[in-house]
């Protein structure tokens, strides 16, 4: 078969691959591959196995956006004059995945940049878990370190959308507590091996969840999203009990910021209310 009976023009292809199954991969990304002069991806054997899996033989070039400027050079340069794919491992590029870098210089050098668009975990994730999608705040992986990631929480539980995170499956409960340490009372939902054969998406507590996966450690790849905090009516709530609970082991500040985030709540107004209760 002839490997370029599809003519492109010139430029730099966007192509999102499968993020588990192979049957996720579009007509128009088959086609785009096909009809590229080389393919720019994270691994040569991972891409290798999918090229393989569509009876395509090309010249794969390794990129990330650690590579020097002389490669991405390289690269720029035959995308003005021939159709280069990028690709990454699974899902959409640039998305947690290399690419930004390339596609920022192409663009400042005027060349074309199409996307070919397909699976992404955060979309698959975020589309199965019952959780609010009319907004959502898609943050990359959570950070490592226990500070940082109290930290991220802290800075973004007070948005008022979902929030999407990468989450490896060894730091899955740890990050769990840490999410029902910071935003109490939030709905959270774990989407994991998504389109794969042991696909599950679970909602509930983090205490629920941090139970469930104590109980059965999970494996393989996960999308973490976290509810908005609920808009509750403050009349609803016994505000000084909560706050008191809150004071035990917080202070007056800390306390009135995890109450704001947790119920979207005015963080000042129950700051100045910790202050009288501790008086
Ligand atoms: N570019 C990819 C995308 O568009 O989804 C994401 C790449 S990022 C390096 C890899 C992370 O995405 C994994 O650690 C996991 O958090 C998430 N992920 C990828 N595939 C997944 C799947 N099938 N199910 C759940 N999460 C997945």
């Amino acid at each position: 078969m002839d490997q370029r009976d599809e003519s492109l023009e010139p430029g730099l292809y966007i192509v999102a691959t499968p993020i588990g199954n192979l049957g996720d991969i579009t007509l128009r990304a088959i086609a785009t591959l096909r009809g590229a002069e080389a393919v720019a991806c994270e691994d040569t054997r991972v891409t290798g196995r999918l090229m393989q899996h569509l009876g395509l033989k090309k010249r794969l070039i390794r990129y990330d956006d650690h590579a020097d400027e002389q490669a991405r050079d390289g690269l720029l340069a035959l995308a003005a004059e021939a159709a280069v794919a990028l690709v990454s491992d699974a899902g959409t590029p640039l998305i947690s995945d290399p690419g930004y870098r390339l596609v920022h210089a192409a663009r400042a050098q005027g060349l074309n940049v199409i996307a070919i668009p397909g699976p992404s975990a955060v979309v698959a994730g975020l589309s199965i878990s019952g959780l609010p999608t009319d907004r959502f705040l898609f943050a990359g992986f959570l950070p490592q370190k226990a500070k940082a990631r109290a930290d991220v929480l802290a800075e973004l539980g007070g948005v008022r959308t979902s929030l999407v995170f990468y989450e490896t499956a060894p730091r899955l409960v740890s990050a769990l507590q840490a999410i029902g340490d910071a935003l109490p009372g939030r709905i959270v939902a774990v989407g994991r091996e998504l389109t794969k054969l042991h696909e599950e998406c679970r909602t509930g507590t983090t205490d629920d969840l941090v139970a469930h996966y104590t109980a059965h450690p999970p494996r393989g790849e996960i999308v973490l999203m976290i509810g908005p905090p609920v808009e509750a009516d403050a009349g609803d709530l016994d505000i000084d009990a909560l706050l008191v609970e809150a004071l035990m082991t917080d202070k007056p500040s800390q306390a009135a910021a995890k109450l704001a985030r947790a119920h979207g709540l005015d963080r000042k107004q129950l700051y100045s209310r910790a202050m009288e209760l501790k008086a």
